[in-house]
């Protein structure tokens, strides 16, 4: 079975910035589903991974433009803390999803200060040069319900 649209793939995976700092990989994220033709990954690793097999090794270098943009100074601002009331904790490095006109936003919390809080709305991977090693470790179909969704269904194996 190849990769194609709407197949359900799952890949061993490392992602290394340009310096080759390990920023994920499957010991600290766990392997990694998607499903192919829904957008789930980046564009250009998905064409990457089209047509590959079961067993395949692909390594993808994925420039910023590719990737999650330059960093923007911009995207670096302060909100009231009251925003935060329906979370039990806050502090320096979470992240969460803010809820905008486009869809959710990844945020991450850069610092807190009495009852301001200071937010980089940019992509925790913005600015980055991005290097994907992928092994590919399963395929198959995707049922109409993941399809609906959106997203893979663990509970399906392969
Ligand atoms: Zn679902």
């Amino acid at each position: 079975m190849k990769i194609e649209k709407n197949k359900v793939v799952l890949l061993d995976f490392e992602l290394t910035d340009g310096d080759g700092i390990v920023l994920e990989n499957t010991e600290t994220s766990g392997e990694l589903p998607y499903i192919h033709g829904l957008g789930n990954l980046l564009p250009v690793l998905e064409k990457s991974l089209e047509g590959k097999e079961v067993g395949q090794n692909i390594e993808v270098r994925v420039s910023k433009e590719d990737g999650y943009g330059e960093y923007d100074e911009e995207n670096v601002f302060y909100i009231s803390k009251d925003n935060f009331e329906q979370l039990d904790d806050i502090y320096e490095g979470l992240e969460f999803n803010a809820q905008t006109e486009d869809g959710p936003l990844l945020c991450t919390i850069k610092s807190i200060e009495d009852d301001q809080v200071l937010i980089d709305a940019n992509h925790p991977y913005a600015g980055k040069t991005l290097n994907f090693k992928f092994k590919i470790l399963s395929i198959r179909d995707a049922t109409e319900e993941e399809l609906e969704h959106g997203h893979v269904h663990m509970d399906i194996p392969f």
